[in-house]
């Protein structure tokens, strides 16, 4: 469904990408892990369009989407949870799911209505808070907005920044049964995550990325079981 090939990112002289490829077969959970500053997010930036490649090739579904305007490649299919969440803090809940849809709501106002609900059924806690300001929901709360927001636009294809980052316990397990939800309703995913454990425990496959290159890759399962990769990522 897609296949990175070869991309590098420069940040002025710094190369963030230094020639990553990796693949995502439709209904994949895939997970990418890594230290900070390892290129994670910038790898998901230039899947989605918002940085720009020096070298490399992006295919979605067997079209080049390489150098494609973000709004391109989200009418494409793909959404992006960004790290951070990024809400729109002055705006409504509503306001901000509505926003997620922007691509569709023109031609398909009906639909956009029916995904409205899907989410306010997804996550309950949204439709109490809808008339609420965004930058007054708790943390746990923003992040189901952030995803809810994204599959507003009803991607087949989730690229998804540290959902877990700043939640407790108790939020991060409800954002990966949502992640295994999602799968069930048939979407793909690629998921970053500093939960390393937590991430491969729901994934299909998944790569390391060090240093702006991929390390290791291989199921899963395998992956909690390397001793290499327990002992620099897993805390063990
Ligand atoms: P984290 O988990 O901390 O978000 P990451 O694995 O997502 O880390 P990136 O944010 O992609 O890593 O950063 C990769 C490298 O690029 C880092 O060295 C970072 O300092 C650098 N970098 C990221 N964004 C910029 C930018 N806008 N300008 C310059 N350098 C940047």
């Amino acid at each position: 469904m897609l296949s990175v090939n070869n991309v590098r990112v420069h940040y002025g002289m710094a190369e963030a990408l230094r020639g990553v490829s990796l693949e995502v077969a439709k209904g994949e959970i895939v997970a990418m892990i890594g230290r900070n500053g390892a290129g994670k997010t910038t790898l998901l930036k230039a899947i989605t369009g918002l940085v720009k490649l020096r070298e490399g090739d992006i295919i979605y579904q067997g079209e080049r989407i390489t150098g494609m305007q973000a709004h391109a490649i989200m009418r494409l299919g793909i959404g992006h949870v960004p790290q951070g969440r990024q809400v729109f803090g002055d705006q409504t809940v509503e306001d901000n799911l509505i926003l997620g849809a922007f691509t569709k709501i023109k031609q398909q106002p009906r639909q956009v209505r029916d995904w409205l609900e899907r989410e306010y059924t997804r996550f309950p806690r949204l439709k109490e808070r809808s008339k609420q300001l965004a930058g007054t929901l708790s943390g746990g709360e923003q992040q189901m907005l952030a995803l809810s927001r994204a599959l507003m636009s009803d991607p087949e294809m989730l690229v998804l920044d540290e959902p877990s980052m700043g939640l407790s316990p108790l939020f991060v397990k409800q954002i990966l049964d949502t992640v295994i939800q999602l799968r069930k309703e048939g979407k793909t995913i690629l998921l970053v995550e500093q939960l390393a454990a937590a991430a491969l425990s729901i994934s299909d496959r998944a790569y390391v990325l060090s240093s702006g290159q991929i390390e290791m890759s291989g199921t899963a399962s395998d992956l909690l079981h390397d001793e290499k990769v327990v002992r620099t990522y897993l805390g063990a």
